[in-house]
């Protein structure tokens, strides 16, 4: 999304921002949920989560819904009055459009550019759970894409094709997959169309992201309450304008828990159950294990090489306790791609032999073309061709 296209720029804004920001945005007015609260037990509950008339937990009677705003405060500087509240970010998206004409300053982009940001979000949300799936500490990766007014519409259909799609590349089942348009009522204020990629997780359909078409409203909020302009100027048609944003939204921990879910797998194995996840290589924490096949003082000293060597490129486990088919399983349940076993042949023929985690197919290969073997096998290359001396063949299951 960022590195490998021309039309990004990445950003790491503040956390702690003006907080006329939270004005301009609309946060300090409109950010807040419907809380209820139960006149018996005390339990808090957002509006939007409730079934029934009463309280979940024990069926007393709730007050009347009151809105409740979900930034978290805090104070800059030593006094703690009204003067010196700040907020932690509710999103990462507003770091984005304050900075809007740094960034055209400076990197001199030319329009349609985005740009995106990765980084930590802080929401007092009413009520968390579900494992990661909310959480009032959670990471966002947005995108705020500024193209002409009148090409919005193709370039909103454009990033919903491509993140829709982003999902389904690194692994995602499409089934498992659906957008869903926000009804007229749903919109918020400032957009114009907006679509939820929703995932089927385990407790049923709920948001990973939002595709949304803000027009120019940030912008213009920015420029009105700063006083200055964020007008673009477009050397082609000679005219000035505020540029419109598309926005895609999405949530780190949430897009995990999806990825982990999909790649979650149990498959029999003699009498027991190997777990493994299937995950997408990019995606794996961990990319190659470096095993040797006992704690001989030799065959240590030659995979202790290997994982300096390769540590180089990847983030690499070293794991030599307990039986090799025991770290295989190990290796297997993480989502390892990959695995590399050093054994006492290694130490005649300097080849290793690589296991692949889902078909535990094993080649041989030596220890020289390890390196470019599995840099090519890490990026989804099939390896037809072995190299000289090398051989392939299944583990026994
Ligand atoms: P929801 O309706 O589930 O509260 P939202 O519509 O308020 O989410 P956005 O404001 O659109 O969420 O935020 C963009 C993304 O940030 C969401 O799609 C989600 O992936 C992620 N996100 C939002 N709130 C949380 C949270 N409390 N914990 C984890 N991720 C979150």
């Amino acid at each position: 999304m960022v590195q490998e296209r021309d039309d990004m720029i990445g950003l790491d804004a503040s956390i702690l921002m003006h907080p006329q920001t939270w004005a301009a945005s609309g946060h300090l007015k409109e950010f807040a949920d419907p809380l209820v609260e139960c006149k018996s037990c005390h339990q808090r509950w957002r509006v939007d989560d409730l079934a029934g008339n009463g309280c979940p937990d024990c069926g007393g009677e709730l007050t009347e819904p009151r809105q409740f705003n979900l930034m978290f405060k805090t104070f800059m500087g030593p006094i703690e009055d009204e003067a010196s509240v700040v907020y932690l970010r509710p999103e990462t998206a507003q770091g984005i459009f304050v900075n809007f004409q740094n960034v055209l300053n400076t990197t001199r982009k030319r329009l349609p550019f985005g740009i995106a940001q990765i980084g930590k979000a802080f929401r007092n949300e009413i009520t968390t759970g579900n494992f990661i799936f909310r959480s009032r500490e959670f990471e966002q990766m947005e995108i705020e894409f500024f193209v002409k007014p009148g090409s919005d519409k193709e370039w909103f259909d454009y990033w919903l094709e491509e993140r829709f799609n982003w999902y389904t590349k690194l692994g995602i089942k499409k089934e498992n997959l659906k957008l869903r348009q926000h009804m007229k009522k749903e919109l918020a204020h400032y957009a114009k169309e907006c679509y939820d990629i929703e995932y089927q997780f385990p407790m049923g359909w709920a948001e990973l992201e939002g595709i949304a078409n803000r027009a120019d409203y940030d912008l213009t909020q920015h420029a009105n309450f700063s006083t200055k302009s964020l007008e673009y100027f477009d050397d082609e048609s000679k005219e000035h304008f505020i540029p419109y944003v598309i926005e895609p939204s999405a949530g780190v921990d949430r897009s995990a828990l999806a990825f982990l879910c999909d790649a979650y797998d149990e498959e029999p194995d003699k009498e027991e159950i190997r777990v493994l996840l299937h995950l997408h290589p990019a995606l794996a924490p961990i990319k190659v294990a470096v095993l040797p096949l006992s704690r001989r003082e030799k065959l240590v000293e030659v995979t202790k090489q290997i994982y300096a060597d390769l540590r180089q490129c990847w983030m690499v486990s070293y794991d030599d306790a307990q039986s090799i088919g025991r770290r295989y399983r190990r290796q297997d349940e993480i989502g390892t791609p990959f695995c590399v076993t050093i054994d006492f042949q290694s130490l005649e023929d300097n080849q290793v032999t690589i296991r692949e985690r889902d078909t535990m197919n094993q080649i041989r290969v030596p220890i020289k073309e390890l390196r470019t073997t599995l840099a090519a096998k890490l990026s989804g290359e099939e390896l037809f061709v072995l190299p000289p001396g090398g051989q392939i063949w299944k583990e026994e299951k």
